[in-house]
């Protein structure tokens, strides 16, 4: 596997490949993987036959208060995980390849970027446009490959390549999780004993608000009750419990048509996210 740390390096590795007819695809994350984001790679591989990883944690998608500074890392980890995984080129860049001096354009997304996540944590989809639109023209890639476990996130990059017309697919894995059902997160890392047994709760929680929509029960009560759930099971604060539509994500009073159930809350000092399909 190819360590690329700044753009040249980067640039030659993919002009060789493109030079040869080879598609490539991309996998951005922040690292510290686990299995979920090994499922893109292992996804990314189906999609072409050649595959970057990236990771970066981008400092435009934190809030100063937020957890930019003790965000988990195990780059020696990482690396090992990727190059058995399969994947061909790593690009692990610091801070400022990324966002060199005199570095001036930022983004604002609107639509499906205002709601939810966008509410709670405003400045993160702005960051998350800038930096994916940044490493899409950095590595050229053909196709980028994202989690659902992130579903809002999904629907900006779509937005973000759609509304700039970059030459660029975007395809999506289903979220990987755990035994018990708690998604797989670098942020889990962050939970105590006791609140890793806690975290169960959300994926149950949710997943019982989808089954009560398709029995026929509107969102608001549906998500009430989830959203007491959560309290009762030992989250501190729940953020939101809501349903949106796949094709939109305009809210939706009833289940029937696509749609997501997604929610945020916080265990402890963790802040957990999750979404269901209903
Ligand atoms: P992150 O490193 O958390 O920024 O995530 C990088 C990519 O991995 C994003 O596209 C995430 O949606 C995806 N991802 C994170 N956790 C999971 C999971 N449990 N299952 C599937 N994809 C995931």
């Amino acid at each position: 596997m190819i360590v690329a740390r700044d753009a040249a390096s980067l640039r030659e590795a993919v002009g060789g490949w493109k030079a040869a007819g080879q598609r490539v695809a991309l996998v951005p994350t922040m690292g510290y993987l686990h299995e979920g984001h090994l499922a893109l790679v292992h996804r990314a591989r189906e999609l072409a036959p050649r595959v970057i990883a990236t990771i970066f944690v981008n400092p435009t998608q934190f809030a100063p208060h937020e957890d930019l500074g003790r965000y988990p890392r195990d780059e020696a980890g990482d690396m090992a995980k990727l190059e058995a995984a399969g994947c061909d080129l790593l690009f692990a860049p610091p801070v400022e390849v990324v966002y060199p001096p005199g570095f001036s354009t930022a983004i604002t997304m609107r639509g499906p970027a205002e709601d939810l996540e966008g509410v709670f944590r405003p400045q993160m989809f702005g960051g998350v446009a800038l930096v994916c639109t940044r490493l899409f023209g950095l590595t050229g890639a053909d196709v980028a490959v994202f989690g659902e476990k992130d579903w809002q996130q999904v629907m900006v990059v779509r937005q973000a390549v759609s509304d700039l017309a970059l030459p660029i697919a975007i395809e999506t894995v289903p979220t990987v999780r755990a035994e018990d059902g708690l998604a797989l997160s670098s942020r889990n890392a962050y939970l105590g004993p006791e609140e890793r047994r806690v975290a169960r709760a959300l994926h149950a929680a949710l997943a019982r608000a989808a089954e009560r929509l398709r029995a026929g029960a509107n969102s608001a009560e549906a998500t009430a009750q989830a959203e007491r759930e959560l309290l009762e099971a030992g989250f501190r604060q729940v953020d939101y419990v809501a349903l949106r539509r796949e094709a939109d994500f305009a809210p939706m009073e009833h289940g029937g048509e696509k749609g997501r159930l997604l929610a945020a809350a916080w265990l402890g000092q963790v802040r957990l996210i999750d979404n269901l399909p209903v």
